[in-house]
């Protein structure tokens, strides 16, 4: 009986340990996932504010919040299950924590690129609302959503994303200027792109892909639009409304 109760006792500890040193390895890649977010974001507004005063504009940084399963903003409750968004009426990007590992294990993507891709792509969303052009599209895309001109909405939501696309690969093109890309990150940036591509999200879903429902690109058309920024480096580069075929 005795030596049940001490093989039972050293199984506890076993597994207290095994538990414990799970939580750390799962706070270890929480704080570094947290630590290149913020040097991602610490980047993203040196660019966009060198790039404003090149226009000679004003750039205010968005705010960043980062949450874990569900949240409250002021475009609605905020899911993780939806992946990171940006709010454009409290300006704030919003960050699900474990969808940096997601994007990692199930999409193969590599983590860090993916994270850098994923927060330039929700910052350009915050130009365009700066700029102006999310309003004017909002409005458009209602307008046409209320006439009943549901693949023309959709048409205006896909070259919205691929203008954000075009706005991440300007920020790459910017690191790379520095010397801090190589030819690696930016085929697995460009990657990343394409395995957000709504062909590729509905395929993995088991889903019919009908491109007319398409609401943020085709992979084709997402990596063609962050390489277009990342060769081009200019907001003119990012004409994405102007455009016959994005
Ligand atoms: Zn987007």
């Amino acid at each position: 009986m005795k030596r049940a109760i001490a093989a039972a006792a050293i199984l506890l500890v076993l597994i207290a340990e095994l538990y414990s040193a799970r939580l750390t390895v799962a706070q270890q890649r929480q704080d570094d996932a947290m630590k290149l977010i913020s040097r991602v974001l610490a980047h993203l507004e040196d660019v966009w504010h060198s790039i404003f005063i090149e226009m000679g504009q004003r750039y205010e940084e968005p705010k960043l919040v980062l949450f874990t399963s569900v949240t409250n903003t002021a475009c609605g409750t905020g899911l993780s299950q939806t992946g990171p968004f940006y709010c454009t009426v409290d300006r704030r990007v919003y960050l699900d924590t474990d969808f940096f590992r997601v994007l990692t294990e199930s999409y193969g993507v590599p983590g860090t690129i993916a994270t850098v891709y994923v927060i330039a792509h929700e910052v350009g969303h915050h130009v365009q609302n700066i700029l102006g052009t999310e309003r004017q599209v909002a409005q458009l895309e209602s307008r046409l959503r209320a006439l009943g001109d549901q693949t023309g909405a959709n048409q205006l939501s896909v070259r919205m994303e691929l203008q954000a696309d075009c706005f991440a690969g300007i920020f790459l093109n910017r690191v790379d200027r520095v010397g801090r890309l190589n030819a690696i990150d930016i085929v697995a940036a460009l990657n990343a792109s394409a395995q957000v591509g709504d062909d590729v999200a509905l395929q993995r879903a088991g889903q019919a892909v009908r491109p007319e429902s398409f609401r943020h690109g085709s992979a084709e058309q997402r990596a063609r639009w962050v390489r277009r920024g990342l060769e081009m480096g200019e907001i003119s580069a990012c004409d994405a409304f102007d455009v016959d075929n994005p």
